[in-house]
């Protein structure tokens, strides 16, 4: 295949894709195949021989449209959105083209500068005031990775990077249980210990508060433990918690220990004005991860890490030996020294499409319709007999259950069985309860409203 081939494969692939989407509400959202299934169609050995396009193309369409969990499907309500709009697609398509790898400023650098001018738009949106600086990194694991090593390094004056933490005081670091398993696997990766993550015990709202994490603080000091660093939960994956963000900031800044807020989820619901009380105090933050490749419409992966201070993740992440250096440019920004891989895609140009072709307007417009539908389908929901409401709705995520938990995960077997919807499920103090966030790019109020007439069918049965 050369590119001559490429030039007709890709005008086919772009029919295939406007093709794809048209039909999507005909397809059962989640795959309804058990493991295995796809590996078995493949041959177990590479060929040695070249093989033609057609023969790809056809194997690709007998097996892996039908091998999808459809993350494009109006009826997804599962987990969080990954959502692509059209205009992102066709970012990544002259993105893909281009082949580029934008380490640093001079091997692309209209990708660091269309980046730098992405973030400031983006800060612009969610309403973080002029200061903060972002950077894209390809999830928010690592945006809180990075944050959570800079945090460590602080607290070492840098000399963790140097001598390793043997040795070292016990560094301690705050987050409440409504928090992301990111933060976990942070703490881990970056050999702080889970048993030095404090999980702060929240109120009956699953916030943290500024008095608990006070009190969680000031007991380590006593005890000769060093407080290394806050991660805020501001929409948690489970039910949508949001700690008290400024409380808790203030209580960091009293206590001289750095934060870092997870807004991954609900970050994109910033930029409409009326949504930032869930956040109000985030200017006090030091670091701030939210997921555009989320919420936004900008696919996977876009994941924005605002900081106050980059020059202390720099310092902790940035390494410039001889052959990554430009030469007499010392203005310019090599956006790998503000994360953990080297090698980085061109993200921000999808950020550019997507914020063009739909302007602030039509993204918010969205989100809007995405937090009044949720509501409504909360509503219809608790209508139904023997449906209980679990969570109360935050932004669009809410959760219900039925009496027991056998039969809750019943019904949630028998919805995704069925294949018009898609919903998932967590755990509300110990009970079993179905989530349901709504999200997708595309939806109608009346693919939401699907989600209790599938219920109600379901339960009739
Ligand atoms: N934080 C929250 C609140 C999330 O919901 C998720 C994933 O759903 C993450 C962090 C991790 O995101 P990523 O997949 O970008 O690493």
């Amino acid at each position: 295949m050369d590119h001559e081939d490429l030039r007709l494969w890709s005008k086919r692939a772009a029919d295939w894709a406007a093709d794809y989407h048209a039909g999507l509400r005909d397809r059962p959202v989640r795959a309804p195949l058990v493991p295995g299934a796809v590996a078995r169609q493949l041959p177990g050995a590479p060929p040695e021989a070249a093989e033609p396009m057609a023969a790809i193309w056809a194997d690709f369409e007998r097996i892996v449209p039908g091998g999808m969990t459809h993350w494009q499907h109006p009826g997804f309500f599962a987990y969080f959105p990954a959502n692509a709009a059209p205009a992102s697609m066709l970012a990544e398509q002259l993105v893909n083209a281009m082949g580029c790898n934008a380490l640093i400023w001079q091997t692309s650098p209209a990708a660091t500068e269309v980046e730098q001018v992405m973030m400031d738009w983006l800060r612009q949106a969610v309403g973080l005031p002029e200061g903060f600086v972002g950077t894209i990194h390809d999830s928010a694991t690592v945006a809180t990775l990075s944050a959570v090593l800079t945090m460590r390094e602080r607290a070492l004056g840098w000399k963790g990077l140097e001598e390793g933490l043997a040795g070292g005081p016990v560094l301690r670091f705050y987050a409440s249980a409504e928090t992301h398993s990111s933060v976990d696997k942070a703490i881990r990766v970056a050999g702080i210990g889970q048993r030095n993550l404090v999980k702060v015990a929240t109120d009956g709202a699953r916030a943290m508060t500024g008095a608990a994490l006070r009190a969680a603080i000031r007991a380590d000091r006593e005890a000769g433990m060093l407080p290394a660093g806050v991660i805020l939960c501001a929409g948690g994956t489970s039910v949508g918690a949001f700690d008290r963000i400024a409380d808790c900031l203030a209580v960091c800044r009293e206590e001289g220990v750095p934060s870092h807020v997870d807004a991954a989820w609900s970050g994109s619901a910033m930029i409409c004005p009326e949504f930032r009380e869930l956040w109000a105090g985030i200017e006090g933050a030091d670091s701030v991860v939210l997921n555009p490749h989320k919420w936004l419409g900008v696919q996977f992966d876009c994941s924005v890490q605002f900081m106050r201070d980059p020059g202390a993740q720099v310092r902790t992440l940035g390494l410039r030996p001889t052959y990554l250096e430009t030469a007499g440019r010392e203005e310019i920004v090599n956006f790998n020294e503000w994360t953990v891989p080297l090698g980085r895609r061109f993200r921000a140009l999808k950020l550019w499409f997507v914020l063009r072709a739909y302007g602030l307007e039509g993204l918010r417009a969205r989100i809007r319709n995405h937090v009044a539908w949720a509501a409504e389908a909360r509503d219809q929901l608790a209508a139904l007999p023997g449906v209980e409401i679990v969570t109360e709705p935050r932004l669009s995520l809410f959760s219900f259950a039925l009496g027991e938990d056998a039969a809750t995960e019943a019904l949630l077997a028998r919805i995704n069985d069925d294949g018009r919807i898609y919903l998932t499920q967590t755990r509300v103090d110990g009970r079993f309860a179905i989530r349901v966030q709504v999200g997708s790019f595309d939806c109608t109020r009346e693919d939401v409203m699907l989600i209790a007439k599938v219920v109600n069918e379901l339960l009739a049965r």
